[in-house]
């Protein structure tokens, strides 16, 4: 046995090639691998992660909910996010024409935080890795995995730097590189119609004295209801703003600059709110990012956050999903790699669906616009508020909440009553 080891790792010099073995390969860096990567080293499992890009680095996402709070706390990260001085955030605020509605967060049905904070993601994903690595996760950035090989007893993975990685367990917290989706070909279309999105970051110079920067500010388009705005305020006089909807609806057949400003300016609280907004920053937009998989899950891996299924930006759900996933994910691989029985499907997918269901059933209802009925209903029951609230807050995976358990029933009754 040991002549085949020192001929293994002769041969492998020979090649140039450097073979390394872990418990576990994260890819990707972004929330979900940071926070999963925490948590199975507080396991004592030997995680590597792996990413692609050089920290800081880009990436939209920039509301958290306050259900997130808790996994950072778990993770060892809470600490460090709050030493930063974000944009503290306290609930989510709707304008449309010239109604306006608010939700406080701290006023919902669900036990859990009430606050949370608008992140410059940026600053954000690297505060996290940071902390992961300072708890002694080993993460190699500027790296990608550029394939996985499922071979009968380990897993193989291939860096770009050429490094070969043998690892028990794959977790894929890529997002949209999809590693795992692309490979094993588990790619289905979303369920939600293709969209766009055109953002920015601006100095917004906002002076109106009862604007509140302490809530994400979800404007819908005077004309289109199925077009709508983010107005993220941080804490640096800066806001990050976006609008989203169809191609069709948007397209001006214009710059990228001058078809969102057209739009917001539309908006007629937006545009009193940024009529004297610098826009220093160049336009980013992207499109289709709806993502669907057949499979959350295989021998020997599974699929986080955006590497899974993304829904939609309205509801800031991103970000909590992804942590989510690593908390329920960082559970099981344990289990596995103890060699403990594990049903999939009941421990992963089925809770991990639970709260994903929820938020559908909002996101199509904000694009049908039932659920937009909902929200500016001139009339609000106080409880059916808080109950609504906890959705809005993260806390989808609430099994004492009807609007999250039956959520299509809930929200189709409540429509109704709204629309009468
Ligand atoms: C327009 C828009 C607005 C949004 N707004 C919000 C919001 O306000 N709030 C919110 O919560 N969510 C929002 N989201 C969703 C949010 O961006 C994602 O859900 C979240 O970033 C997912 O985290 P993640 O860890 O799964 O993936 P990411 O954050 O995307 O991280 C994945 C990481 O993997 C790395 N990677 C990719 N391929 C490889 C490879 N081959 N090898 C190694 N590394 C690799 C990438 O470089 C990246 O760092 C928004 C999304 C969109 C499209």
């Amino acid at each position: 046995m040991l002549i085949l080891t020192i001929m293994i790792f002769k041969f492998s010099d020979i090649l140039g090639v450097s073979m390394r073995c872990v418990d576990v390969l994260v890819i990707g860096g972004g929330p979900s691998g940071s926070i999963v990567s925490a948590l199975l080293n507080k396991q004592g499992i030997k995680v590597l992660c792996v990413e692609k890009e050089k920290f800081p680095r880009f990436v939209i996402g920039e509301s958290l909910l306050p259900n997130c709070m808790n996994i950072l706390r778990e993770a060892g990260f809470l600490e460090a996010v709050e030493a930063y001085g974000f944009q503290y955030k306290n609930g989510a605020a709707f304008s449309w024409k010239d109604e306006y509605r608010y939700f406080d967060f701290c006023d919902k049905s669900s036990n859990g935080d009430g606050t949370t904070f608008q992140v410059q993601r940026a600053v954000f994903d690297k505060i996290l890795i940071d902390e992961a690595i300072k708890q002694g996760v080993e993460v190699c950035f500027e790296t990608a995995v550029e394939d996985i090989n499922f071979l009968d007893q380990y897993t193989e993975a291939t860096l770009s730097d050429g490094q070969k990685i043998q690892a028990k367990y794959i977790i894929d917290a890529s997002g949209y590189g999809r590693v795992l989706p692309r490979k094993l070909n588990l790619e289905v279309p979303s369920t939600l119609s293709p969209k766009k999105a055109y953002f920015t970051h601006i100095k917004d110079n906002i002076d109106e004295i009862l604007y509140d920067r302490k809530k994400i500010l979800i404007t819908t388009h005077p004309e289109f209801r199925d077009v709508w705005f983010w107005l993220i305020p941080f804490s640096n006089g800066r806001c990050s703003i976006g609008v989203v909807g169809e191609e069709s609806r948007l397209n001006i057949n214009s710059s990228d600059e001058d078809t969102l400003k057209h739009h917001v300016y539309l908006a007629p609280m937006l545009k009193r709110l940024l009529d004297k907004a610098v826009w220093d920053t160049p336009i980013r937009t992207i499109s289709s990012y709806s993502k669907d998989v057949k499979q959350l899950y295989g021998h020997r891996y599974v699929l986080l956050g955006n590497a899974s299924e993304f829904l939609d930006p309205v509801f800031s759900s991103g970000v909590t999903i992804a942590m989510v996933s690593a908390k329920l994910a960082s559970q099981v691989v344990t289990k596995i790699l103890n060699g403990d029985q594990v049903d999939m499907q009941k421990e992963y997918v089925e809770p991990l669906m639970f709260g994903i269901n929820t938020f559908r059933t909002y996101v199509e209802g904000w694009y049908n616009t039932k659920f937009q009925d909902v929200i500016y209903a001139k009339d609000e029951n106080h409880k059916v508020k808080r109950q609504i609230c906890s959705i809005l807050a993260g806390y989808a995976w609430d099994h004492t909440n009807p609007y999250a358990t039956r959520s299509n029933e809930a929200l189709e009754v409540l429509a109704q009553i709204c629309k009468r």
